[in-house]
């Protein structure tokens, strides 16, 4: 996390020689090779600008072929690489180490669409495809790709599902792992798994699809997909609303489901703070519902059937259900969007929360999960844990209330020394870190662990759990040279 020293683990230390940059140029040519320092920064550098790194080449091949036969090379010489996609990620799982003497491999030139079967529900992607492409194609067919995270312009379905990642539709649909059928991975020596099936049932064996989601490239690169796609939503409510407490956004939740007939898509908690935060920095984005209440909730309903039969649609039914809560006192006043361009400011103002933090300044981000009925006790708790070691400290809470994922963040006080944030910072995530273990919780509820996470993980999480983990991992990958250093320390 910025502002707390992060030591390396014990690295592969093969250096990326001559003789191997011209293996790798005989495998991608020139156009899959980048060597110039200043062109290869983008793949050192994290989306916060947190973490730099470094790297011998960043390679960039072009199919699945590219791949086995560079992870092969690197296999037989012992050198190290990073996978990569859109590098958009929070905990610096794309971004190498300082230490790191291999390559990066990155996945941006593998985005083709490879087919799509609308009557089958399913689209087969290579790993380097946008977010937002698949998401895209897949409207153009009348069907919808759920996932759907801020980062979308940028990040590759590769990374979502290295991540498992989260986003604002898992209420509905589940994370990354729950759109997944089949999967494409290169092995840490080189040969190539194809398990690429459409297939919604099959209990042949382990699943090992499910190894390699969420496990943030530690184990091998995914180079294909094959994924489930839904029916298009046609009718959808958006609404912005101030609540009393956090007692009432899990009580308004619990209630929504049955109010909207099971169609709740999306939950998510904000505070004034956030909400300001977003209007300072990002052009454009209007206040959807002034007040100085602290908290605030973002609800959509959608279904999949389009209202033109006078039966009573999603808006009659968030309606009814706001003046019921309006009247319980759980609701204090709310707003709902009129058109399209009413709800994508609401979701402006949720989802432009990253791009806001960034440039509020240096601050703490604990990207959590606790059962979601906790949710009330672990923010008073953590608040005021944190407060306690640093008064000044700013909190800055929102997030996913109805998967139980906080995003709990803090900015520091805009004249605090650096060195002073160095001090602190350790000592509030140890606080906050030990709070979600005490409650059950995850440290990491969607981000991953990354490079940021890699000391707390091996504090938090059981040694039978992570000598699974680490006995996985050297089963896969005996040389560790496939994203070393990050999830688990060996
Ligand atoms: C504005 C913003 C909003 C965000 N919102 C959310 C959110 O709501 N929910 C959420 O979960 N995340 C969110 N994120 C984090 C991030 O976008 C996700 O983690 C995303 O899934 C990462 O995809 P990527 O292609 O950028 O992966 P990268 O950042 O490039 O890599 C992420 C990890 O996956 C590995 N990896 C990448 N590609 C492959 C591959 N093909 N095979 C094997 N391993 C691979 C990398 O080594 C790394 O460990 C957000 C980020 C930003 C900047």
């Amino acid at each position: 996390m910025p502002g707390s020293v992060l030591h390396a683990p014990p690295m592969p230390t093969a250096p990326v020689t001559p003789a191997l940059l011209d293996a790798l140029r005989s495998i991608v040519g020139d156009k899959g090779l980048i060597l110039d320092e200043h062109e290869k920064q983008p793949f050192l550098t994290d989306w916060r600008g947190a973490l730099t790194g470094q790297a011998g080449a960043v390679v960039r091949p072009a199919d699945t072929n590219e791949v086995s036969k560079v992870v092969r090379l690197c296999h037989e010489n012992g050198v190290a690489l990073v996978p990569q996609g859109g590098n958009t990620g929070l905990v610096g799982g794309g971004t190498p180490w300082p230490t790191h003497q291999g390559i990066v491999l990155s996945l941006g030139r593998m985005n083709r669409v490879l087919a799509i079967d609308p009557i089958g529900y399913s689209i087969t992607v290579e790993a380097g495809c946008l977010l937002e492409k698949v998401r895209e194609i897949a409207a153009d067919h009348d069907r919808l790709f759920p996932l759907s995270l801020g980062s979308q312009g940028s990040c590759t379905i590769g990374g979502n599902l290295a991540t498992n990642a989260g986003g604002v539709q898992v209420l509905r649909y589940g994370n990354a792992r729950n759109l997944v059928m089949g999967l494409e991975v290169v092995l840490p020596n080189g040969d190539v798994w194809d398990g690429l099936r459409s297939l919604k049932k099959d209990n042949a064996g382990y699943d090992l699809k499910h190894l390699f989601m969420g496990a943030e490239g530690t184990l091998g690169i995914i180079t294909k997909a094959v994924l489930k796609l839904s029916p298009p939503l046609k009718d959808v409510c958006t609404a912005w609303m101030s609540i009393r407490d956090l007692q009432a956004a899990i009580e308004i939740l619990s209630d929504a489901h049955q109010a909207s007939e099971d169609n709740v898509g999306a939950c998510e908690l904000m505070t004034r703070a956030a909400t300001d935060m977003v209007l300072r920095h990002i052009p454009g984005v209007q206040d959807p519902l002034k007040g100085d209440s602290p908290w605030y909730l973002l609800l959509e309903w959608s279904s999949s059937r389009a209202r033109n039969d006078g039966t009573e649609g999603m808006s009659e039914k968030m309606e009814n259900f706001l003046a019921e809560q309006l009247e319980t006192g759980r609701v204090l006043d709310a707003v709902i969007a009129q058109n399209e361009t009413q709800a994508l400011n609401m979701w402006r103002v949720r989802e432009g929360v990253a791009e806001a933090q960034r440039a509020e300044g240096p601050g703490l981000n604990y990207d959590i999960s606790v059962a979601t009925s906790d949710i009330p006790r672990f923010i008073d708790e953590g608040v005021k844990a944190a407060i306690q070691i640093s008064p000044t400290i700013r909190p800055y809470q929102l997030g996913h209330i109805g998967d139980g994922n906080i995003h709990f963040s803090f900015k520091w006080p805009a004249n605090m020394a650096p060195a002073e944030m160095l001090e602190l910072s350790p000592k509030v995530t140890r606080a906050v870190n030990d709070l979600i273990v005490s409650m059950g919780g995850s440290i990491s509820a969607e981000h991953g662990v990354g490079i940021e996470k890699l000391d707390e993980l091996a504090r938090c999480r059981s040694k039978t759990e992570l000598d699974v983990m680490r006995t996985i991992k050297r089963a896969l990958d005996p040389q560790n040279i496939i994203n070393p250093g990050k999830v688990l320390r060996l």
